[in-house]
């Protein structure tokens, strides 16, 4: 039986994570549940999945937590606060840590769940480009194995067989929906609306990865991700849009191969791989039917349109904590954007003017890194609150 911690088990990804967990009692138990403020939600799922612990990151809601638990007549032990996600992400008793959290939030389960041997399902892909280098060694030290719940950087594990990329790869392609506003110029992007921006037309997803999607911002910190994962420099990293959403990567090694793989988008495939590998499991998802969906085709991104996808990729160039910059400036900006503080275009000015302001220096630690990105989420609420960007 493989015990599993789901951290983030209210959103998302974790509610397709615990789709395909029930969909095989026999070999996954859901052990720990852990979310950051919806207690009722929280406590729903513990009714459902019989967790042995519940975490509640908000350590306000512990006495909520605890009552709601109790009045539900369950056994599962209630725990509050941001440190409790960490001795989940690290017990004993875990095998398997779903890393769903959204933004920089998610770095220290991640991290702990990496340090502690286990088998990680990554998906909070904001811990690797904050802290990518620290990540990727916790793992190596501790013989954890990550699993990226990404489905481009799922369908790139799965194109390796799980292995580094060697010698053999030549490029890696990442494809990209090109998001809600594919096609459009920067003067139509003006106008745009928060609830325009969340509504993606292949994926349904998060509030936070829904705007980075529409601002590409997604593809950019997923060219970091890649680059942590697989060990290529950002020249042999490619984005690809692919409308359609079906291609999720490529492949290509020396001797003129390209392996990609495909399927339905929807992230309990990712999941099920994760949960399986190197066995496959049953994740819900139907077939793919490529004469149905009749075509593929793919372009260019438009990073004139776009400045996130070339800001994102200055950071990779540039190194150090210049990705920890860009991500905690997104952070910020998209949760302004969301509550209609600041346009869409905002967004990718703010990134710049952030990174402007910090040059990057070497990210020897992961105390430089919280530095970092706490001075880089000062300057840009600063920016905003005084108008510098609007
Ligand atoms: P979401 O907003 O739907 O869910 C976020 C979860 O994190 C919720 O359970 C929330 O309670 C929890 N959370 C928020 N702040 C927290 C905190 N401070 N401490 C603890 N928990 C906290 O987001 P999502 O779309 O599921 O995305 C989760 C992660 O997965 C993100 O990093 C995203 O980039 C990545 N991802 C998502 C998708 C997708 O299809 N949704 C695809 C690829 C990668
Ligand atoms: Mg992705």
């Amino acid at each position: 039986m493989q015990h599993v911690a789901v951290l983030g088990a209210t959103g998302s990804i974790g509610t397709s994570a615990l789709d395909v967990i029930a969909r095989h009692p026999d070999r996954l138990h859901v052990s720990a549940l852990a979310a950051g403020s919806n207690v009722e939600a929280l406590v729903a799922l513990c009714a459902r999945h019989r967790p042995d612990d519940a975490v509640i990151a908000d350590d306000t809601l512990y006495p909520a937590l605890r009552d709601g638990l109790a009045a539900a007549g369950l056994q599962t032990r209630a725990h509050a606060g941001m440190a409790a996600l960490d001795d989940v992400a690290r017990a004993p008793g875990i095998d398997t840590v779903i890393a769903a959290v959204v933004g920089a939030a998610g770095l220290d389960s991640s991290l702990a769940a990496a340090g502690a041997g286990k088998r990680l399902l990554l998906a909070n892909k904001e811990a690797l480009v904050l802290a990518g280098e620290l990540m990727i060694d916790a793992a190596r030290e501790a013989g954890a194995s990550i699993v990226p719940i990404d489905s481009e950087h799922n369908a790139i594990f799965q194109c390796l067989h799980g292995q580094a990329a060697g010698s053999g790869v030549r490029r890696i392609a990442l494809t990209a929906s090109g998001g809600p506003f594919r096609g459009r110029s920067s003067t139509e992007l003006a106008q745009v609306t928060p609830a325009l921006a969340v509504a993606h037309p292949k994926w349904s997803m998060g509030p936070k990865i829904s705007v980075d999607s529409a601002t590409l911002m997604n593809k950019g910190l997923e060219l970091i991700e890649a680059h942590h994962l697989f060990g290529l420099p950002g020249e042999r990293l490619d984005v690809l849009v692919h409308p359609q959403s079906l291609v999720h990567s490529l492949v290509e090694f020396i001797d003129g191969s390209v392996l990609a793989q495909l399927g339905l988008p929807d992230m309990r495939t990712a999941l099920a791989v994760g949960l399986g590998w190197p066995e496959r499991l049953a994740s819900g998802v139907g077939a793919l039917d490529l004469l149905a969906q009749g075509r593929l085709d793919f372009e260019p991104p438009d990073i004139d349109a776009f400045p996130c996808l070339r800001l994102a990729r200055e950071s990779l160039e540039a190194g150090g904590t210049a990705p920890a910059i860009l991500n905690a400036a997104n952070e910020v900006a998209v949760s302004a954007f969301l509550q209609g503080r600041i346009g869409f275009l905002s967004i990718p000015a703010l990134v710049e003017h952030t990174l402007a302001a910090f040059p990057a220096s070497p990210a020897d630690s992961l105390d430089t890194l919280r530095e970092t990105d706490a001075a880089a989420r000062r300057h840009a609420g600063s920016a905003i609150s005084t108008g510098v960007v609007a």
